[in-house]
């Protein structure tokens, strides 16, 4: 028989089951959660829970489910420290960064990629994500993009083929060139190795008809659509979104009121990156705006070299709290039952009997601690099945 391990004391534990408990949130207070499997038994009132093989008292912190980071892009080598802070000293933020990764990236082992995929997953697993989305895009041929998602996919099943993220310098001024190459050999290289399909759709990437005979390419192949949207600018991006199905369109900086009016009327969830906006020192969306007008919202990282280097989940929380006038309700929601929406996921984002184990504890009473004191490290210990401590500790 499985052996069975049952979390008591939890001070406050955040479900994402109303039924559960308290508000949007369910939260249920003194509360235990018994794991078995690798999978939730049970869930209750600490007093009522029953016995188990190993017992761990969580004396009054807070848990909740492990955050679900539904956009990330770890599959590079090289730095760019040295741009951000030529950014921060007053130099405007320009797509071409992309390419300096690509250059490094092409460069790079086998070896050398799978180290700094490895390091920046555990880096996430300390921050208390227990899944992650990666995404190619920085080796932009058919065998660097095939090789980042068969790395990837070594460390997540979640990984997206990104061939479109920039045009590559060799294919500059015949962009319909390159679309064609990710399209066809490129596609079928990645294919195999991958879940989902995305496109940079903004100024200085794809524009919407390439965005959409990419994304429609995917989709014939079997792989599921998500898109990076109205970062830089007001364009179609979110529209086609809506139009293909996509499971998620991330960015949304510039949405207009039809433009939330068509997520809000669909099944696409609008994933917020805080990160991205803070460190290109850009303008924030509006995520209340979001959640009023009815828009599922996700949080995520967009772990990335160029333009948000963090793979801190409780820091996108709290700016997401700061800066896009979330709750910090509804911002813990978006990164655990939001970000499994965007990646299409039922067995994530949530505390219910049958869902993944993968849980997270807090030395704090309450998950409003985490936009409440940021910066601060507040993670106590992270379950994922199959089990494992947080790293480092
Ligand atoms: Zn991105």
């Amino acid at each position: 028989m499985a052996e069975s391990l049952a979390l008591v004391g939890i001070g406050s534990l955040v479900t994402n089951e109303p039924s559960l408990g308290d508000g949007p949130l369910g939260i249920l207070p003194d509360a235990a959660v018994v794991i078995e499997d690798g999978r939730i038994s049970w869930v209750g009132p600490s007093g009522e829970c029953g016995d188990a093989d190993q017992r761990i008292d969580l004396e009054g912190r807070a848990m909740l489910p492990g955050f679900v980071d539904s956009h990330a892009h770890p599959v590079f080598a090289g730095d760019r420290a040295a741009e951000f802070a030529a950014r921060m000293g007053g130099q405007p933020y320009a797509a071409g960064g992309i390419r300096t990764t690509v250059a490094a990236t092409r460069a790079a082992s086998d070896d050398d990629l799978r180290a700094g995929v490895q390091r920046l997953a555990a880096e996430f697993r300390a921050s208390g994500i227990t899944t992650f989305e990666a995404k190619s895009g920085y080796g932009l041929t058919t065998a660097d993009e095939s090789r980042a998602l068969r790395i990837a996919a070594e460390s997540t099943a979640e990984t997206t083929y990104l061939g479109a993220h920039v045009v590559p310098q060799e294919f500059a001024g015949r962009p319909d060139d390159y679309v064609d190459l990710v399209i066809g050999d490129m596609l079928d290289a990645c294919a195999p190795h991958a879940r989902w399909i995305d496109v940079f759709c903004d100024r200085g990437a794809f524009d919407a008809d390439q965005a959409r005979a990419i994304l429609t390419a995917g989709i014939a192949r079997g792989l599921l659509p998500r898109i990076h949207a109205n970062q830089l600018q007001h364009g179609d991006g979110i529209r086609l979104a809506v139009e293909v199905g996509a499971a998620s369109a991330d960015h949304c900086t510039h949405a207009s009121d039809d433009d939330l009016a068509l997520l809000a009327g669909s099944d696409t969830v609008a994933t917020l990156l805080p990160g991205a906006e803070f460190s290109t020192r850009s303008p924030y969306p509006d995520g209340r705006r979001m959640v009023d007008a009815g828009v599922t919202v996700a949080v995520a990282t967009d772990c990335n070299p160029g333009s948000s280097f963090t793979t801190s989940m409780p820091f996108c929380i709290a700016v997401a709290v700061r800066d896009m006038h979330l709750t910090p309700d509804e911002a813990v929601w978006s990164a655990t039952a939001g970000g499994a929406r965007a990646l299409r996921r039922d067995d994530i984002g949530h505390v219910r009997v049958g869902a993944r184990a993968d849980l997270v504890s807090l030395n704090a009473p309450s998950h409003v601690h985490l936009a409440y004191r940021p910066g601060v490290d507040l993670v106590d210990r992270v379950w994922a099945s199959p089990p494992t401590p947080k790293v480092g500790s």
